[in-house]
């Protein structure tokens, strides 16, 4: 990866794989101008997973719809956002591990979320249920 702020080759000082969120985060620094920045390796979802609306029409798979899906069901508790981000993770495992290749009905994705949640947390599995009650 070139440097963000000359365009210049860049080396990776420090690399770390967060299992649980699914992604590698890598400090790079510049050889030329010496800036130091972050990326963020990850599966591009949006290409390979994809879902089908109740009315045909298919879409990319998104992972902000799910993970803020989450974070309104976990709201009551203070780790939501952490909690939220690792429940994700899970869920899309488990799409990409059951269904890979497929596009998945967005009542399958629902159940896997629903299934999940109740594993962790019943308030949140009850609350997100009441919320995507079609
Ligand atoms: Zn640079």
């Amino acid at each position: 990866m070139v440097c963000i702020y000359c365009g210049n080759s860049t080396y990776v000082t420090n690399s770390r794989e967060q299992r649980r969120h699914g992604h590698v985060w890598r400090r790079r620094a510049c050889k030329h101008c010496g800036a130091i920045f972050t990326t963020v390796e990850s599966a591009d979802l949006s290409l390979s997973l994809s879902i089908t609306r109740p009315d045909g029409s298919i879409e990319p798979f998104s992972r902000d719809t799910l993970f803020m899906s989450l974070v309104q069901a976990l709201g009551h508790r203070s780790d939501a956002i952490d909690a939220a981000s690792a429940l994700a993770a899970t869920v899309i495992a488990h799409l990409l591990k059951t269904r890979p290749g497929a596009s998945i009905e967005v009542a399958a994705i629902r159940s896997v979320a629903y299934n999940t949640l109740q594993r962790f947390d019943r308030v949140a599995a009850i609350s997100y249920a009441a919320y995507h009650k079609a």
